[in-house]
Order: C-alpha cells, then sequence, then structure tokens
C-alpha cells in the first residue's frame, strides 16, 4: 500500500510521460519528490518544473536509482523495466493509488469499470450526483475524473473535504494498485479485451475484481446480471450488492429491468432511460442509478440527469445527414464487442455501409459474421489488419478494400442510397493511421463534413 509520508522529499521515477504520467509527476513535486519522467518515445513537458527531469527514447539505469517508481497505465506489466524494478526491490505503484493517497478526508470515491460502458456510465453517475448536490444545496463539488481523460493526478489538489470523486478506472489502472477502495463500485461487463497486456483472461478478470477487493462491509457494489463473469464474482463483494440487466435473460436477481420504456426499479422507482441509441446505454443509465442511490441520490436527480444528458463524443455520434445519408462516429470501438453493440443499436435493415479496420487486437472477425448479414451493406475495410479482415470474413460478406478512411468515405458517399448509414465502428485500435480514437473520430467527422 502506498503510503504518502513515507516518500515525502523521496526520488521518484515515473514510467510513461503521457497525461496520467505528467500529472503525477506535478503532485509528486509539489510535494518536494525529485521526479524522472522516463519514457520510450518523445515527451515533453507540458507544465516545466525545476523537480521534474524528462528522459527520452528508452529507460536508462537512472530510473533504478529512485525510493519509488510510478507506473502509467499503458506501460506493459511484464516490460524489461518492470522486471528489472522488482528484481532490485524498488516499490511499483499505479498512478491511480498514488494520486488517491494526495485526497482529503471525508471524500467518497465512486468507481466504474468494465470492458466497456466506462465512459457513458461515469459521465451518467457524474451528472447525477451534481443534480444531487444542486438539490442539496451543497457547497461541495463532484469530480469526474480517470480515465475519462481528466487524470485522478490532476484533480486531486483541487478536491476539498466533503467532495465526491467519480472515477473511470480501466483494467490497466487497477492491476498495479496495490490498494484502492471505492466506497461505491461499479463493474459494468467482462469481454476478452486488453489480453495480450494482461496476459489472458484470467488475469484480466482478477484485474477487474480488484475493483473490490479492498471493499468493507459499509460499502456498495453495482453488477451486470446478464453477464456471466461479473455474475461469478458476487462471493468477493464484501458489501451490500445491487444487479441491474436489462437482457431477458440473466444469472443474477436483479434491483432493475426494462420494461421497453421506463427503468424500473425495486425501490418503486420508474424512470425514463436518457435519449441515447442502443440497448447498451440502458444498461450504463441502470448502472449510474444504481450506484448513485447507494451513494444518496434519489429519483429525481436520477431523472433530471437522464433528461438533459447528449451523447458523448465518438460514441455512436450522429455526425449528419447528407442526401438522405446518415453519417456515424462510433471511433471508440475499438474492439469487436463494441462494434457488435454499436450494430445492435440499429434495426436489421442491411442498409449499414461498416467501415472497419485499423491496428489489431487479436479477436477474430469471423464473430462479425452474423451481424454483418443482419445490419450491413458492406463492409469497407481500412487500416493495418485489412488483410486479415478479407481472409477472416473469407468471402462470406461484401467487402471493399479502402486502406484509408478518406477512401472509405469516398467510396460509402458515392454508393449509399437514401436511407443507408455509413458507420465508422472500426472495432480496432487507431495506433496505426491516428494518435488515437478521438483523433481518428475527429478526422472522420472533418471528411464528413466536407462533403457537403
Ligand atoms: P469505455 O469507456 O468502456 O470504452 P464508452 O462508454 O466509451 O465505454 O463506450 C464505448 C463503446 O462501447 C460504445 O460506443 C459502445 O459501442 C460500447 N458500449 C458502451 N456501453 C456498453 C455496454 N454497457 N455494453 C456493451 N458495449 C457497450
Amino acid at each position: 500500500m502506498f503510503n504518502l509520508d513515507d516518500f515525502k522529499g523521496k526520488k521518484v521515477s515515473i514510467l510513461g510521460g503521457g497525461k496520467s504520467g505528467q500529472a503525477v509527476a506535478q503532485l509528486l513535486a509539489s510535494y518536494g519528490c525529485e521526479v524522472l519522467i522516463s519514457d520510450e518515445g518523445m515527451i515533453q513537458l507540458a507544465v516545466p518544473s525545476a523537480r521534474i527531469t524528462v528522459e527520452n527514447g528508452g529507460h536508462t539505469e537512472q530510473v533504478f536509482l529512485a525510493d519509488f517508481i510510478v507506473k502509467s497505465p499503458g506501460i506493459f506489466p511484464k516490460s524489461a523495466v518492470l522486471f528489472k524494478a522488482r528484481e532490485l526491490r524498488v516499490p511499483v505503484f499505479s498512478e491511480l493509488e498514488v494520486a488517491l493517497s494526495f485526497l482529503p478526508k471525508n471524500v467518497r470515491v465512486l468507481a466504474v469499470t468494465g470492458t466497456n460502458g466506462k465512459t457513458t456510465t461515469t459521465a451518467l453517475l457524474g451528472e447525477i450526483l451534481k443534480q444531487k448536490l444542486a438539490r442539496e444545496n451543497s457547497a461541495h463539488k463532484v469530480w469526474v475524473c480517470g480515465n475519462i481523460g481528466n487524470p485522478v493526478s490532476a484533480c486531486v489538489p483541487q478536491v476539498q473535504e466533503g467532495d465526491e470523486l467519480v472515477i473511470e478506472v480501466s483494467s490497466y489502472q487497477l492491476e498495479d494498485s496495490t490498494y484502492f477502495h471505492p466506497q461505491v463500485a461499479g463493474l459494468l461487463n467482462v469481454t476478452p479485451d486488453h489480453l495480450d497486456h494482461h496476459g489472458g483472461m484470467k488475469n484480466y478478470i482478477a484485474a477487474k475484481a480488484r475493483l473490490f477487493r479492498d471493499q468493507t462491509s459499509q460499502d456498495a457494489a453495482v453488477l451486470n446480471g446478464a453477464d456471466a463473469i461479473c455474475a461469478q464474482l458476487t462471493d468477493q463483494i464484501p458489501g451490500k450488492l445491487w444487479v441491474f440487466s436489462a437482457q431477458p435473460k440473466h444469472w443474477l436477481k436483479t434491483d432493475v429491468f426494462y420494461d421497453g420504456d421506463e427503468l424500473i426499479f425495486s425501490q418503486g422507482y420508474q424512470i425514463r432511460p436518457p435519449r441515447l441509441k442502443g440497448i447498451h446505454n440502458v444498461e450504463n443509465a441502470m448502472a449510474a442509478a444504481l450506484m448513485a442511490f447507494a451513494d444518496g441520490a434519489n429519483e429525481q436527480d436520477v431523472q433530471r440527469a437522464f433528461d438533459t444528458f447528449e451523447a458523448i463524443e465518438h460514441r455512436i455520434e450522429t455526425v449528419t445527414e447528407y442526401k438522405g445519408v446518415t453519417y456515424i462516429n462510433d471511433s471508440k470501438a475499438t474492439n469487436l464487442d463494441s462494434t457488435i453493440t454499436a450494430l445492435k443499436s440499429f434495426d436489421k435493415r442491411q442498409n449499414i455501409w461498416l467501415i472497419l479496420g485499423g491496428r489489431d487486437k487479436g479477436s477474430s472477425y469471423e464473430q462479425l459474421l452474423p451481424y454483418l448479414k443482419d445490419y450491413c451493406k458492406c463492409v469497407l475495410s481500412i487500416g493495418e489488419c485489412m488483410d486479415k479482415i478479407e481472409r477472416e470474413l473469407h468471402g462470406d460478406f461484401p467487402l471493399v478494400r479502402c486502406t484509408t478512411l478518406d477512401n472509405a468515405i469516398g467510396f460509402a458517399a458515392g454508393h449509399a442510397v437514401r436511407g443507408d448509414v455509413v458507420l465508422l465502428s472500426p472495432a480496432c485500435a487507431s495506433f496505426d493511421q491516428f494518435k488515437s480514437f478521438e483523433e481518428r473520430g475527429k478526422k472522420f467527422k472533418e471528411l464528413v463534413h466536407t462533403l457537403k
């Protein structure tokens, strides 16, 4: 467990100088630590500091001269640098754990994780809790942070006693946390993703289960009752368990169901879900509401937040309609499961031109075939894994090799007819052609707008 007092003014090496690496560097520098940020690429400090030095282009022996090491979420667990740090017995902590040790007392922490839906659920939960505080005329604040794009380390210096923290947590952040204790924890689903990073499904599940490991009987956990892996974790939950499911088939007794129109809660509340596409967003709304109830929110807080909630950028986001064709940006779909989820949020009208591809994540595109047949007209393949996509769909579905997003949009615009949908939901990482899924989504929107 990371104890802040042990490390005041000490030497620290931070592996990875991205957003969260730099934020934790600033935090520790402000605590008197002498900081080295070590990055395999070329980074520049966003805010220069006399206490922070940067080592670019790889990790040198300097890294191990520290009293402790902080690992950015993206650092590979089996990397040589971590192996050596452990061999030399230099303690390694996650950015999340270090950041949380800076929190003042009486700050409630609510954490959301899962393979898919984290950002949407975290954002929904944040909005509900803001409604709760507004209703209570409270001077306290809700801070929405973590994987959602606002590092916890950047957030904690502003947090005051009595505030609440809603954190989107990834499995990467959980795996190296020796201690993590959210008062309310939500696990949305567990399906294969990032298996290369974690070294298999067992480790991935173990990383997600860490969400509950340090909870107590006073805490609350929210689980998806229709997810077989979530259902297996119930015996690891020490506190009050709340279960949601929007599916007809589930493994656990649920506290909420969806009647096709409203969410019906066991407390008797009936709440209209937010205007977001797809049953997966009903699940996200259920999870956010149950977590908020566990934190003292009421029916009105939830309804007000849901009524004003808009789709989040890059998640089944309608960009525009042009010549009767609707263009939708789901660049955030970086795995097969989210692409399937996106397809399932449409009617089975075989009218979708699906832009698929990018950097492969190791799963088989063959799994897409039944959905392609129900929902799509044509696959437009792009990126590094075009050959694999072609091989795995083995000519069973119309496919056009487009290589780039630009070509794919051009082709779709030239061939789509009124009533069709052009959907970027690539089931792949973006790093072969873009810096991030955000950059890919923005490029898609920009190209779509130039059609006009
Ligand atoms: P995350 O932060 O976990 O990546 P997001 O809320 O950003 O999740 O949603 C990303 C994509 O994941 C969405 O565009 C959708 O395709 C899919 N998705 C969202 N919620 C769920 C869910 N509850 N179950 C399955 N897939 C989902």
